[in-house]
């Protein structure tokens, strides 16, 4: 016998309850929505999100839900029709909204001969993946696709924020990042370059025109990009995995753990390491330009 997990939302899993409805059994397992068996596979949901399938052959229904995870969405407007299956560079960023750790982007060239490969890695929404998942997935990405990466860390952040507002600077970094991939890959050219959309089209084409070497041609801007194309899905999950590393290396740096987001437990750790080392320390490994600087230093007071 052998076992397949899936984590679902719960959308999903009130979805799969009506699926096996006529397969249902009453059974008590602790923190459990349903239990269901059909045709020698017993599947158990469970309240977190997890869905277990246990039989000799569970691949037999939990592919039916795999499958639906990793078909890519049909652009709902703006996107060229198959786009999906399209050799592009897909660009995303992450840290953005987190007090502690960098400013990372990463543009990922997946060609449409590597879509399947990608795929059948995991490579997916990163928020529907674990830590441990996306560094995994992350270091097999990079093995199998060009990619650019680029981190700013609070040090220097901290320094160009005064005079390059976020969306600015991601501007700056996503053409950057672009720019240096398709030179990477020339004289490959992608068949369109996919922008995970963090700010109105005209706007990042307004700062786009302030950079030295715009890159204009094919461009598409989508919301939830990583659903529309797994190059943007790869570029999230290398973005995400080398947030986590930098997060992880400015723990062990100031022997405390140093949380993403920006809520309270960042102001409690920002204000221990004021107690340390005052702003010259904390402007290392946040963006000072937060909130949350401004409640630690009341916390302190
Ligand atoms: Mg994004």
């Amino acid at each position: 016998m052998s076992s397949i997990t899936l984590k679902e939302t719960p959308t999903k899993l009130k979805e799969m309850q009506e699926h096996y409805r006529p397969y249902l059994i009453e059974k008590k397992i602790p923190y459990s929505l349903f239990f269901a068996k059909k045709d020698g596979v017993t599947i158990t949901a469970y309240q977190s999100g997890k869905v277990l399938f246990q039989g000799d052959h569970p691949e037999t229904e939990a592919d039916i839900w795999q499958k639906e995870q990793s078909v890519m969405q049909e652009p709902p407007s703006g996107l060229p029709a198959d786009f999906s299956q399209k050799s592009i560079i897909g660009s995303d960023e992450v840290g953005n909204g987190s007090y502690f750790g960098p400013l990372v982007v990463c543009a990922v060239y997946a060609d449409k001969n590597n879509l399947k490969s990608l795929q059948k890695l995991g490579v997916k929404d990163s928020k529907l993946l674990k830590d441990s998942q996306i560094k995994l997935i992350a270091k097999k990405i990079e093995t199998m696709v060009p990619y650019q990466l680029l981190t700013v860390r609070p040090a220097k952040y901290n320094q160009v924020q005064p005079t390059y507002n976020a969306v600015r600077m991601k501007v700056a970094l996503h053409n950057q990042a672009i720019q240096l991939l398709l030179k990477k890959i020339a004289p490959t050219k992608p068949e369109a370059i996919l922008i995970d959309q963090f700010t109105k089209e005209a706007n990042y084409r307004k700062y786009l025109a302030k950079e030295a070497v715009p890159i204009t041609e094919s461009l598409y801007f989508i919301t939830k990009g990583e659903q529309h194309h797994l190059a943007v899905a790869a570029a999230s999950i290398i973005s995400r995995a080398k947030f986590l590393d930098e997060l992880e290396i400015a723990s062990q740096e100031l022997g405390m753990r140093i949380p993403s987001g920006a809520g309270f437990q960042s102001d409690q750790v920002a204000a221990k390491i004021l107690k340390k080392g005052g702003l010259p320390l904390l402007s290392q490994y946040a963006k000072l330009h937060f909130k949350n600087t401004q409640k630690a230093q009341n916390l302190i007071k």
